[in-house]
């Protein structure tokens, strides 16, 4: 395969340029079941040349002694995140609070939540209705503010950037992953993985695009528009959208909630092969037990706490949590 592997030396990943589109809209995860358009898959073009873009290469070193990845964190104390390992660190958020409303509707999303995701661990993320797993991502993939706490993706600190800066940042570090698939339907498959790109004026890195495709196995559906493909051809290519980039964090928002099981399945061997082959960091909000199942850790939420951090879950073990 022609792809440029990190699982040799994922460290690597310091090095990796920016390649990503710069959105200049602020686009929202959108709701289960909205149709894609381009701002919310791409968006528009910035220079990538601010301080705060080229430090964001530069993975956080971890803040603490490393611990065994078979020992579960320590939820009560939210100054202390569990590191599974000595990887650096691609996220760092620590403390994070999020309250919605007030008075008497006041809803405490997260209270204290901390959490180090090392580069190249495939994290799951899962909890009841209502527990604060979309506000974590939203806030962890700067969709969304939070009241206090800090979040470091790939070395920046998310809650010191302005608008314009996060929304650069997100475009060039973070690949989006939805439910919906997000795919503009006029486009064929080969424009919506390079719209991003296109749309931040870059230039693909064709080597690195091409092995994404072959990866996934898209490379005979090239030609073809959403409505022409399968569910699971069509987040393949939304996958290989977000991987065009070389992000920093992979941020999937129920990847195989709109799949069968079959196609669920293939999806989520993709999902596994870019954290495997291509040393990708992926966080992914689930349902699914048996999808959290084949992460490298698994993040149990209940009313805005971390109550749970696995290292190689198992869907019994997860089963009795959720
Ligand atoms: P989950 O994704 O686990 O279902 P959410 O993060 O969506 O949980 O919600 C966590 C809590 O915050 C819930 O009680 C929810 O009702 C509340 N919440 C989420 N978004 C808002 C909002 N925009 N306004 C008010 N409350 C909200």
């Amino acid at each position: 395969m022609n792809i440029p592997s990190r699982s040799s030396n994922r460290q690597s990943h310091r090095a990796e340029p920016a390649a990503a589109a710069a959105p200049q809209t602020t686009a929202p995860a959108p709701a289960a079941g909205q149709q894609a358009n381009a701002a919310q898959v791409a968006a528009a073009p910035t220079s990538a040349s601010q301080p705060t873009v080229q430090q964001a290469n530069a993975p956080v070193p971890s803040p603490t002694a490393p611990t065994s990845a078979k020992q579960p964190g320590n939820p009560q104390d939210p100054t202390s995140a569990r590191p599974t390992d000595q990887r650096p660190l691609a996220l760092h958020a620590t403390n994070l609070h999020k309250t919605y409303g007030k008075g008497e509707a006041k809803v405490e999303a997260l209270k204290g939540v901390s959490v180090s995701i090392p580069v190249g661990q495939f994290t799951a993320i899962l909890g009841p209705s209502g527990s604060g797993k979309s506000t974590l991502m939203h806030a962890l993939a700067g969709l969304d503010t939070i009241d206090s706490g800090s979040i470091q993706l790939a070395g920046t600190e998310l809650t010191a950037l302005k608008d314009d800066q996060l929304t650069r940042l997100r475009a060039e570090k973070i690949g989006f992953v939805f439910q919906a698939f997000n795919l503009v339907p006029t486009l064929s498959a080969e424009q919506n993985i390079l719209l991003p790109l296109q749309l931040a004026k870059q230039s693909p890195d064709q080597a690195w695009v091409d092995g994404i495709i072959d990866l996934l196995g898209l490379r005979d559906r090239l030609s073809h528009r959403p409505a022409q493909m399968s569910g699971g051809q069509q987040q393949r290519v939304a996958l290989a959208r977000a991987l065009a980039s070389k992000p920093a964090l992979i941020v999937a928002d129920e990847p195989t909630g709109n799949l069968d099981t079959k196609t669920s399945a293939e999806v989520l061997k993709v999902l596994r092969s870019c954290v495997d082959e291509l040393g990708q960091t992926v966080l992914m909000v689930t349902h699914d037990l048996h999808a959290a199942a084949l992460a490298d850790r698994a993040l149990v939420l209940r009313d805005g706490q971390i109550v749970a951090d696995l290292a190689h879950p198992a869907e019994t073990q997860l089963q009795g949590l959720i």
